[in-house]
């Protein structure tokens, strides 16, 4: 196997993301908060076998973690039979996915027989009329149903995400530790992050990781940090009866500088940063007859100049406010969140 490739700050290229779709059938307000989208052309979204083809090529760079994304990746029809395929790579250890839970009732138990190792579902309230009022979704029931199944399907972990947002969830943080606690499932709490798609993003509203480590103590007693994984996004942490939960600082403090994480877009574009400009077409060199070894040395060749840092770059303006208007989301749609993967 070729040496991983290392970014021009050091950090090796070992987890990539891909984004099955952009569609969505929720509509939270810190992701797709408009009424209207401009959807990928359905000829530009990469097949099953392209994808796979991919995660070989990036298997072979050193790839070890794969997270299937969207939009809501269980859009995607049979995702399962993509699962399959992903988990006959030797090289790829960790295969997991993330998803809003509303179709997981039906999938869990197939996605774990294809080879899924890991399901993280987001869960941001625990009162079905604030998601209706939120994300424009009657079907809280669904996801409840959905963490349930997975809950009960053998995964190796099942995690619930619940982004924090001032005056809407901030105070749900208690319920929804206790909600995952009893059903033995750790949780992360994640900042309200400024990404592209964030339309209504408003500092103001972003509930610190100091604020709802306060929160937790507050009911919990002590939290003390566990210190395990520099590489990982969420800090993690323990409370007096062993429970133990993460929150993702994205916004207050990032991790840049342990971020080994890349992204694919459903239409083929490798993205170096949740907040990058540029990426790389790889559907281009794969429909026009590429060999693999061209593609790797340029996925190499592109991670090797990576000097990404979108979320340190954020924090450090003087007047932080909202990263993409309307129109300019409308002209590049590559730069929602929803195409990229979260
Ligand atoms: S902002 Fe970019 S470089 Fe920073 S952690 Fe997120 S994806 Fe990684």
């Amino acid at each position: 196997m070729p040496e991983r490739p290392t970014d021009a700050l050091g950090r090796p290229l070992r987890n990539l993301r891909i984004s099955v779709t952009d569609r969505c059938n929720m509509r939270c307000r810190y992701c797709m908060p408009e009424e209207e989208y401009v959807w990928l052309p359905r000829a530009s979204i990469l097949t099953f076998e392209e994808i796979d083809r991919l995660a070989g090529i990036f298997a072979g760079l050193g790839v070890h973690k794969i997270r299937l994304t969207g939009g809501e990746p269980l859009l995607r029809h049979d995702l399962a039979a993509l699962v399959r395929l992903l988990a006959r790579h030797d090289g790829i250890d960790d295969l997991a996915l993330t998803t809003n839970g509303i179709l997981l009732a039906r999938e869990a138990g197939p996605l774990r027989e294809a080879g899924l190792r890991r399901v993280t579902v987001s869960l941001d309230t625990l009162r079905p009329e604030r998601m209706q009022a939120f994300a424009r979704s009657a079907r809280h029931g669904d996801v409840l149903a959905g963490i349930g199944a997975a809950a009960a399907s053998g995964f190796d972990t099942v995690k619930l995400n619940a982004v924090v947002i001032r005056d809407y969830n901030d105070d749900e943080v208690p319920e929804l530790l206790e909600f995952a606690r009893s059903r033995g499932l750790e949780i992360r709490f994640i900042e309200y992050m400024d990404v592209g798609g964030a339309t209504q993003w408003d500092l103001e509203r972003v509930v610190s990781q100091r604020e709802i480590l306060d929160t937790i103590a507050r009911r919990y007693g002590p939290v003390t940090p566990l210190r395990e994984d520099d590489w990982a996004p969420a800090e993690r942490f323990r409370l007096p009866d062993g429970t133990t939960f993460g929150v993702i600082a994205s916004t207050t403090a990032p991790f840049c500088r342990t971020c080994d994480r890349s992204r694919l877009t459903a239409d083929g574009t490798f993205l170096l940063c949740l907040y990058g400009e540029r990426g790389l077409d790889l559907r281009e060199l794969l429909r026009t007859g590429a060999s693999d070894e061209a593609i790797a040395e340029r996925i190499r060749e592109t991670w090797i100049s990576r000097t990404d840092r979108g979320a340190e770059e954020r924090a450090g303006l003087a007047d932080r406010g909202v990263l993409h208007q309307l129109d300019s989301l409308r002209a590049d749609p590559r730069r929602e969140m929803h195409t990229r993967g979260g």
